[in-house]
C-alpha cells in the first residue's frame, strides 16, 4: 500500500502559465518552529487566457494562515487549498493584482531538507527543483521569471547575519531582541534560485574585479572557527570567475558573490543566484585533513556553482524536462576549467573513468533514460549522472563537431539570443545550427535515445592497393520505453599508426565524412577505406574519448602495445593500456570462477611497468595508468551472470602478478616520487603522490605483513598519504593489530572533525568480503554516526551499497536486506536521500542466478512497503520492471 505514488509528468503536456508573474515581495520572521512567510505576488493575465481561468499555485505541506487580494481578504468561496495547490478564482480580466499568501513553517522539523530548514542552528533553503513550494503557495516551475525582494526578520543574538539573493538594501535593529535585513535581485529569476540563510556564520572576505572593471565582494560564510579551511574555496572561486571572462566572455553580474557551507545538504551544493549553498565537504579543506581529491573536487564545483550563474540562471530551463540544458553544459564548462587548470590528459582520463563506472552502468540497467528525458514521476529522480556526464559529453560532441570556432560562435550566439529566457534543449541546439549552418537533426539524438551505443570495427589491409579499409556497425541497446533506436551521429577520432609508430597520413578517405582526424559515423553500417597507406597500420580509436560508446575490435596485445608506446594522443595510451587491462581481468575472473589459476598477460605487464617508469610522462598519468579498472569495470565489461567474489579474486591475482614483476620499479618509484617540503595542493605535487601511493599499494600487495603500511601511515604528513595508508591497512590486513591501531589512532585524531571521520566510515565500509556487512552495523551504532545527517549516511551506508562489491553482494543476500531496511529507514526522513542509495542496486540483473534473487527479494520488500515516498518508489518501480 503507497500514500504517495506521485503523478507522472510529460513533457508533451508543457503549456506557459495562464497568468504572468511580475514580481515578488518575501518576508520571513524566522523562529525554529514558527517561521511566519509572507508572500506578495503581482501577477496579471497572459493575453488571450480565458478571463475565467483560475490561477493555480503549487504547494506542498504548508499550513496557510492568511490569503488576500489586493489587500482584501479573499471569500472562501472564490479559492480552494488541497495537499499541492491553491486555485483562485475570479481574478480581474486584464489588470494587474496582488496575491498576499500567508503561510507558518517550521524548519526545525524539516528533515526532507527541501525548502526552509534549519542545519547546525543555522536556517537556511534548498529549492531546486521544487522546494520552494515548500516554504510558499507559488508557480513553482522554471519558466516563472520574476524579481524578488526578501525581507528577513529574526533574533539578532543567534542569527546576526542574514542573506538572501542579489545586492543588500539595508537593515536595522527593531529594538526587541529582533533585527531585519532586506535584499533585492534585479535579475528575474525562477523560485528554484531563491535563497535564504540566517544564523551565526564566520567569514572569508575577499574581491574581485571583472573584466570591465567592476569590483565584486565575495564572501565564503563558514563556521566559526573554521576559516582558514575557505581559502583554497576562495582561491578557486577569482579563477573560475577570470576564466569564464576569457573562456565564455561572461562578467559577473551583481555587487556580491556569497558562498554558504552547511552540514546537512543533500547533494553537492546549488547555484542560487548570487548565494550558492553548498555541502560543506566542497568548501572545507586544509592539508591536515582533505585529500588531493577534496581539492580537486572543491575547486571543480566551486567553478561548477559558479559557471551556472550565466548557464542556469540567466538563462534557465523552460522545465524540468531540459534539465540537461544547464547541467550538462555546465559539467562540460567545469571540466574544461579544470583541464585548464590542471593537466588537459589526467582530466580527461579521470572524466572516462567516471563516465564508464557511473554513466554507462545506468544506460545499461533498469533506470536507462535519455539525457532529455520525456517524462517522469519524480524529478529529484532525475538527477543523475546520464544528465550531468552524459549530457557534458554530448555538448562536448558538438565541439568536436564544430570545432573550436564555431562551438564558441555558436555559444556566443546562445547567451546573446536566450539571455533573460527560459529555454529548450532545441534552442540551444540551433544557436549551434545558426552559427556553423550545419544540420544537427541526427546529431540530436543524442539527446533523446538512451543506451550507450556500440560501435564494432574491422579493418582490413589491402597491401597491393595500399587501402586499409574499417567496416564499422552501431547498435544501440534497448532501453525502457525504447526498443528500436535510429542511427546516430558518432564522432569517432581515430588514427593510424605504422610499425615505427608514426601516423599513416591517408592520402584520400571514402565512405564518411571526415574533418581533420574526425571520422563522422552515421550510418548504421558504413565502410570507410583509406588510401596510400604503406603497412599494416593499426588502428587508434575514439581518441580523447571523442564519443561516450562501447567499442569493440578484436584487437592483439601488441597492437594495443603499439598505441600505448607511440600514440601522439596521451588518452588514446592510457585507454590503450586499460583497455588490455580490462580483457585481461575479465579472463582473470573467468578462471578464478572456475578455479584455475589466473594467467596475466605479459605484455600487459611490460607495458605497464615501462609506462610507470617513463619519466617523460608526467606522474599523474603514470598512476592513470597503474591504477586497474575497478571490479564494477569488470562486471559491466562482462555484463551477466556475474559472480562478484570471483571477479575480486581475479583482480587481487592479477594485482599481485603485476607487483611481483614490478617490485624494483615500484620501490625506485616510492623512493623518486617523495616530495619534501610543505604540502603544495597543485596538480604536480597531487601526481607525484599518486604515483608514489600507487607504487606503495603494489608493494604491499606483493608483502604479507602489514609493517610497510604501518609505516606509511606513522610517516604520512597530509591527508592524502594518510588516508591512503589506513585504506591499505584495512583493506590488505583488516584484522591486524596494525590495523586495529591506526584506526583508532585516525578516529581520535580526527573526531572533532566530522568530514574526515566520513573518511574513517569509508574506508571501513570499502574492506572487501563477508564480514564487513558485521563491522557496518558496529559502525552505525558509533556515537560519531548519525543517520540523520546525509554526508554520515553516504560515507557509510551510501559506500558500503555503491563501492563495496563483495561486502554488498553477499552470497546469502543479507547486504540487500541491510541496505533494504536502511532504505526505509532513511526513507521515512529524507526520501530524497533514501532514493539516491537505493539506485546502488541498479545493476542487480546483471547478477548471477543466487544474487539475483536475493536482490530482487529485498527490492520486492521495499515496493511492499506502506508510507513509502514518491522517490523511492518511483525507482523501485523502475528497477523492478
Ligand atoms: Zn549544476
Amino acid at each position: 500500500m503507497r500514500t504517495n505514488t506521485g503523478q507522472i509528468v510529460h513533457l508533451e503536456d508543457y503549456r506557459p502559465t495562464d497568468f504572468v508573474l511580475e514580481r515578488v515581495d518575501l518576508t520571513f520572521e524566522l523562529d525554529p518552529t514558527e517561521t511566519k512567510v509572507e508572500a506578495r505576488m503581482i501577477f496579471h493575465r497572459r493575453e488571450g487566457v480565458s478571463p475565467s481561468a483560475p490561477l493555480v499555485l503549487d504547494g506542498d505541506e504548508l499550513k496557510m494562515t492568511g490569503l488576500l487580494l489586493d489587500q482584501e481578504e479573499l471569500p472562501a468561496a472564490l479559492y480552494e487549498a488541497t495537499d499541492d495547490t491553491l486555485t483562485i478564482r475570479g481574478l480581474p480580466e486584464t489588470a494587474p493584482f496582488e496575491i498576499t499568501v500567508t503561510t507558518v513553517l517550521s524548519p526545525e522539523t524539516n528533515t526532507k531538507l527541501m525548502g526552509l530548514y534549519r542545519t547546525s542552528d543555522v536556517y537556511c533553503t534548498q529549492c531546486e527543483a521544487e522546494g520552494f513550494r515548500r516554504i510558499t503557495y507559488f508557480p513553482d516551475r522554471p519558466d516563472v521569471l520574476a524579481v524578488y525582494t526578501v525581507n528577513i526578520i529574526a533574533d539578532k543574538a543567534t542569527a546576526p547575519l542574514l542573506l538572501s539573493n542579489g545586492n543588500y538594501l539595508g537593515g536595522a535593529d527593531m529594538g526587541d531582541g529582533r533585527h531585519f535585513a532586506s535584499w533585492f535581485d534585479p535579475h528575474p529569476k525562477p523560485s528554484y534560485l531563491f535563497a535564504l540563510v540566517a544564523g551565526d556564520l564566520g567569514v572569508v572576505e575577499d574581491t574581485f574585479t571583472t573584466v570591465s572593471g567592476r569590483e565584486v565582494a565575495l564572501r565564503i560564510y563558514v563556521e566559526h572557527g573554521k576559516e582558514p579551511r575557505a581559502a583554497y574555496a576562495m582561491d578557486a572561486l577569482k579563477r573560475s570567475m577570470k576564466w569564464d571572462e576569457e573562456a565564455f566572455g561572461r562578467e559577473y553580474d551583481l555587487d556580491i558573490f556569497m558562498i554558504v557551507a552547511v552540514s546537512d545538504f543533500n547533494m553537492g551544493a546549488m547555484e542560487n543566484k548570487g548565494l550558492n549553498i553548498f555541502n560543506d565537504k566542497y568548501v572545507l579543506a586544509d592539508p591536515e585533513t582533505a585529500t588531493d581529491a577534496d581539492y580537486a573536487n572543491i575547486e571543480a564545483i566551486i567553478a561548477h556553482e559558479y559557471f551556472h550563474n550565466w548557464t542556469g540562471n540567466r538563462i534557465t530551463c523552460r522545465d524540468w524536462f531540459q534539465l540537461c540544458l544547464k547541467e550538462g553544459l555546465t559539467v562540460y564548462r567545469d571540466h574544461e576549467f579544470s583541464a585548464d587548470m590542471r593537466s588537459r590528459t589526467v582530466k580527461r582520463i579521470a572524466e572516462v573513468r567516471h563516465l564508464k563506472s557511473e554513466q554507462f552502468p545506468e544506460d545499461a540497467g533498469p533506470l536507462a533514460h535519455p539525457v532529455r528525458p520525456t517524462k517522469y514521476r519524480e524529478i529529484n529522480n532525475f538527477y543523475t549522472t546520464t544528465v550531468y556526464e552524459k549530457g557534458s559529453e554530448v555538448t562536448r560532441m558538438i565541439a568536436t563537431i564544430l570545432g573550436r570556432d564555431l562551438f564558441k560562435k555558436g555559444m556566443d550566439l546562445y547567451f546573446e539570443r536566450h539571455d533573460g529566457q527560459a529555454v529548450t534543449i532545441e534552442d540551444f541546439v540551433a544557436c549551434f545550427e545558426a552559427a556553423s549552418g550545419r544540420d544537427l537533426t541526427q546529431f540530436s539524438l543524442w539527446y533523446h535515445q538512451a543506451g550507450t551505443p556500440l560501435v564494432t570495427a574491422s579493418g582490413s589491409y589491402d597491401a597491393d592497393k595500399q587501402t586499409y579499409t574499417l567496416s564499422l556497425e552501431q547498435t544501440i541497446p534497448p532501453t525502457p520505453g525504447q526498443s528500436a533506436k535510429k542511427p546516430m551521429h558518432i564522432p569517432l577520432r581515430l588514427g593510424l599508426l605504422l610499425q615505427d609508430g608514426s601516423e599513416a597520413i591517408p592520402t584520400a578517405i571514402s565512405g564518411a565524412d571526415v574533418t581533420a582526424d574526425v571520422v563522422h559515423l552515421t550510418e548504421r553500417k558504413q565502410t570507410v577505406t583509406f588510401s596510400g597507406i604503406p603497412s599494416r597500420p593499426v588502428p587508434s580509436f575514439n581518441r580523447d574519448f571523442s564519443a561516450p560508446i562501447n567499442l569493440h575490435v578484436e584487437q592483439s596485445a601488441e597492437d594495443r602495445a603499439l598505441i600505448a608506446r607511440h600514440e601522439v594522443d596521451l588518452f588514446a595510451r592510457w585507454q590503450a593500456l586499460n583497455t588490455m587491462a580490462l580483457d585481461n581481468l575479465v579472463k582473470a575472473a573467468a578462471e578464478a570462477r572456475s578455479a584455475q589459476p589466473v594467467t596475466c598477460d605479459g605484455a600487459l605487464v611490460d607495458g605497464l611497468l615501462a609506462a610507470a617508469a617513463e619519466e617523460e610522462l608526467e606522474p599523474a598519468f603514470r598512476s592513470q595508468v597503474l591504477s586497474l579498472p575497478s571490479e564494477a569495470d569488470i562486471a559491466r565489461e562482462i555484463g551477466s551472470d556475474n559472480d562478484p567474489d570471483a571477479i575480486h579474486a581475479g583482480r587481487q591475482a592479477m594485482l599481485a602478478a603485476i607487483a611481483a614483476a614490478g617490485r624494483d620499479t615500484f620501490a625506485l618509484l616510492v623512493d623518486k616520487m617523495s616530495l619534501s617540503g610543505p604540502f603544495r595542493p597543485d596538480a604536480e605535487s597531487a601526481g607525484r603522490r599518486a604515483l608514489r601511493n600507487a607504487a606503495l599499494s603494489y608493494l604491499v600487495y606483493a608483502d604479507d605483513r602489514p609493517e610497510k603500511a604501518a609505516n606509511a601511515f606513522r610517516a604520512a604528513n597530509n591527508m592524502t598519504d594518510l588516508s591512503h595508508a589506513l585504506t591499505l591497512l584495512a583493506h590488505r590486513f583488516p584484522d591486524t593489530d596494525e590495523t586495529v591501531e591506526a584506526l583508532a589512532v585516525f578516529k581520535k585524531r580526527f573526531a572533532d572533525n566530522a568530514l574526515v571521520i566520513d573518511k574513517w566510515f569509508a574506508i571501513q565500509a570499502t574492506i572487501p568480503g563477508a564480514a564487513t556487512l558485521d563491522r557496518i552495523r558496529t559502525l552505525m551504532s558509533d556515537p560519531l554516526f548519525n543517520a540523520s545527517n546525509p554526508n554520515r549516511v553516504r560515507a557509510l551506508v551510501g559506500t558500503f551499497a555503491f563501492a563495496n562489491a563483495t561486502g554488498f553482494n553477499r552470497a546469502d543476500g543479507e547486504g540487500y536486506r541491510f541496505l533494504a531496511h536502511q532504505i526505509l529507514d532513511i526513507d521515512a526522513r529524507n526520501p530524497q536521500l533514501a532514493a539516491r542509495i537505493l539506485t546502488s542496486m541498479r545493476s542487480w540483473r546483471s547478477l548471477e542466478k543466487v544474487r539475483a534473487d536475493h536482490a530482487r527479494g529485498a527490492l520486492e520488500e521495499i515496493a511492499r512497503a506502506s508510507n513509502l515516498s514518491a522517490d523511492v518508489s518511483d525507482i523501485v518501480d523502475r528497477m523492478l520492471k
